[in-house]
């Protein structure tokens, strides 16, 4: 432990801790712009220089250590003015345009310009005139905004481990491009969204498509349908003063109606109908010698597409059972619409999702109009449900709780799991160990697969047949499984895993890149808490109990991974180059 003073008052903190840390535990806020607990410091904007008392020297808060005895000032007028000055400079290079800025309202350079009271910029503003690439179905990218933080290159380049964004040139001339300077859209990247969650300013952003949906939602001709994640649940509060992790899925449901969707139902459910299917392609797998074990799950758009670009030759380990986002799709027009007397052709089949990924999955291949329309029309994230909700002036805290419709609504706690790292593993083997042992688990609560940690590794004994699983969640974390499989397979001994867990976000969906703005770990766990205590509260737990599943495939699909179900909800995969037109 080391002791230290700051602004005069004394406290202890472990070795190695930054002063910007210590600060924050004796309830100082120093601001800063470059860092975010997520990535490791780099002192990139000075923001947040501190000096020793007595000393005119100033040193960054983020990446200097404590040391027993310093005494830090973090707030004096000199720095204030120091700090004063660098938001200028930066303002100088920025575009004033915050007005019509994605960003407007949750920008963190606007909110830096407002604490200091910065009413006008003592600097010419030099504003590069760098066009908008918009080539990418889920990401836009405006180098004109980009401050120089370097949070989305660390991000995708340190925590995703996809290299697709990179700081190009040098000082006056750098900028963020992507890799090789190629359009986005056609560079490696795989569309999670994280660089878009991680930036301060409107530089990288969600494509927006809530004007498509208000469009539908306007035409008389049209039949609106919607579909809510289940990561969105436990974070689209937060657009409304809620803590993170609060359960608001009635409301949402209300505010959709209010919106104007016709019929509302819940991506839980497809999460459900997943379970059975994969499950069942497990078991199958396990029991019948039917395909690459071990099976490795794929309803992450963005785990998909780095699969098939960096690790084509896994693509056999694939599940081939679509997303819960593209089996709702397919089920709304296939089999609800005929059901319901609704001509499918005039169905407009929206998903909310927490996942900016999503909406280049709905076109990922010809396999995404099974229905034989396009199954889902448009996707859009939590954050563009909130302004929709913001625009129509839906008062959502105060509407009252309504239920999802059905069949294609009412759902079980494995459903709404999916929605946390580990989930789909912890539902799979609710439903895996019934399918094994036609006996339910008695505690379903399969705490091994829980928690933030990168890669989690546990055994499950299913009445004496061993299953070992891995889950993996923040892309960077996927090589270490991938390569123990490939090791063992190449030495032709047996593999490490029977069943793998693969999540693009940290943490999984309630991290996604379209969730509210502001993640960090304490979010996630307050997310994951939320998730979780929706399970507990659920009637059924395991997706093989859900009463409505049954009647899906009583009415409609008939044996699960059969003929209809095969050709509505699985998909298959292809290896695909890094870098494509
Ligand atoms: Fe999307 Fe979830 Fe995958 Fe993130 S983890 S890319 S939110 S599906």
């Amino acid at each position: 432990m080391v002791n230290l003073t700051i602004n005069g008052m004394p406290i202890q903190v472990e070795d190695g801790t930054s002063i910007l840390d210590a600060a924050k535990k004796v309830n100082i806020k120093i601001p800063t712009l470059c860092y975010n607990p997520d990535l490791p410091p780099w002192a990139a904007c000075g923001i947040c220089i501190v000096r020793m008392e007595g000393s005119p020297k100033m040193v960054r808060a983020c990446t200097t250590p404590v040391a027993e005895g310093m005494k830090v000032v973090t707030h004096d007028p000199e720095i204030i003015q120091v700090r004063r000055t660098v938001v200028e400079l930066i303002l100088s290079n920025h575009p004033n345009d915050c007005l019509h800025c994605p960003r407007n309202g949750n920008c963190e350079l606007q909110q830096l310009a407002a604490e200091f009271g910065i009413r006008e910029v003592p600097f010419k503003n030099i504003v590069k005139d760098l066009p908008i690439d918009d080539s990418n179905p889920s990401i836009v990218l405006n180098p004109e905004k980009c401050v120089r933080c370097g949070r989305c290159v660390k991000v995708c380049q340190e925590m995703q481990n996809v290299w697709a964004i990179e700081f190009l040139g040098r000082g006056i001339n750098g900028r963020i491009a992507s890799a090789a300077d190629v359009p986005l859209g056609e560079s490696p990247c795989i569309k999670c969204g994280q660089c878009a969650a991680h930036c301060p300013v409107g530089a990288i952003y969600e494509r927006d498509d809530t004007r498509k949906v208000w469009a539908a939602l306007q035409n008389k001709d049209i039949y609106p349908v919607v579909q809510i994640a289940p990561a969105v649940r436990v974070a689209l509060g937060e657009e409304f003063g809620l803590e993170p992790g609060t359960i608001v899925t009635k409301k949402i449901y209300a505010a959709l109606r209010r919106l104007g969707f016709k019929t509302v139902f819940d991506t839980n459910f497809a999460a459900d109908l997943t379970i059975i299917e994969e499950g069942t392609e497990l078991v199958k797998r396990l029991t019948e010698g039917k395909g690459e074990i071990p099976l490795i799950t794929s309803c992450c758009p963005a785990w998909v597409d780095y699969l098939e670009k960096y690790y084509p030759d896994m693509i056999p380990h694939f599940s081939t059972a679509k997303s819960p986002q593209q089996m709702m799709g397919a089920m709304i027009k296939a089999y609800w619409a005929q059901k319901a007397g609704v001509d499918p052709a005039k169905v407009f089949s929206v998903s909310i999702m927490p996942c900016t990924a999503k909406k280049w999955e709905t076109n990922r291949n010809d396999d995404m109009k099974s229905s034989g329309y396009q199954d889902v029309d448009v996707s859009i994230t939590t954050r563009e449900l909130a302004r929709m909700i913001k625009q129509a002036g839906i008062d959502i805290l105060n509407l009252p709780d309504e239920d999802a419709d059905s069949p294609l609504g009412p759902y079980t706690g494995a459903g709404t799991i999916f929605g946390a790292t580990g989930g789909v593993m912890e539902a799979a083997v609710r439903t895996a160990y019934y399918l094994v042992t036609k006996k339910e688990m008695g505690d379903v609560n399969f705490k091994a697969a829980r928690g933030l940690q990168g890669v989690k590794e546990a055994e499950v004994d299913m009445n004496g047949t061993k299953i070992r699983i891995a889950i993996a969640h923040q892309m960077g974390n996927i090589a270490v499984v991938l390569e123990k499989i490939k090791e063992a397979k190449a030495a032709g001994k047996e593999v490490p895993y029977h069943f793998v867990e693969v999540m693009a976000c940290r943490g999984g969906c309630i991290a996604g890149g379209g969730q509210p703005y502001g993640c960090t770990d304490e979010v996630r766990s307050k997310r994951i808490a939320g998730i979780y205590a929706d399970d507990e509260k659920s009637t059924y737990r395991c997706s093989h109990q859900n009463p409505f599943i049954k009647q899906v495939y009583d009415e409609f699909l008939g044996e699960p991974n059969g003929h209809k179900a095969h050709k509505l909800l699985h998909t298959h995969y292809v290896a695909r180059p890094l870098y494509q037109k």
